[in-house]
C-alpha cells in the first residue's frame, strides 16, 4: 500500500520536515511526498536584512 504524506506550507517547518521524512522514508519505499507552498521560492527570512541593506539572496527554489 502506498502512503501519501502531504505537507502543507514549504516554510522553514514545512521543508525541514519534508527533507526529512524524504531522508527517513527513502529506503522504505510505498511513500509519497508532496510539499505544499504558496510560492515556488524559499524565503530565507532571517536574510531579509541583507535584501534591505541591498544584498542580493541566493535563488532558493
Ligand atoms: C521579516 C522577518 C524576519 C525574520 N527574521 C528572523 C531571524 O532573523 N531569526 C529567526 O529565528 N526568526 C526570524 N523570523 C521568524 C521566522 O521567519 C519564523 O519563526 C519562521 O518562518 C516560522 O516558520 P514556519 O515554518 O512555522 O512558517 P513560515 O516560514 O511562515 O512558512 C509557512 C509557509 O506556508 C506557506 N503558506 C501559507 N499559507 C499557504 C496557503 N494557503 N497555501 C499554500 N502555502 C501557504 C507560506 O508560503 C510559507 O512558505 C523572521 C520573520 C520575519 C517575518
Amino acid at each position: 500500500m502506498t502512503h501519501h504524506l502531504v505537507v502543507l506550507g514549504a516554510g522553514y517547518a514545512g521543508l525541514i520536515a519534508a527533507k526529512g521524512a524524504a531522508r527517513r522514508l527513502r529506503r522504505s519505499g510505498g511513500v509519497r511526498i508532496t510539499l505544499v507552498n504558496a510560492s515556488d521560492r524559499f524565503v530565507e527570512r532571517v536574510r531579509l536584512h541583507q535584501l534591505a541593506a541591498g544584498r542580493p539572496l541566493r535563488d532558493l527554489p
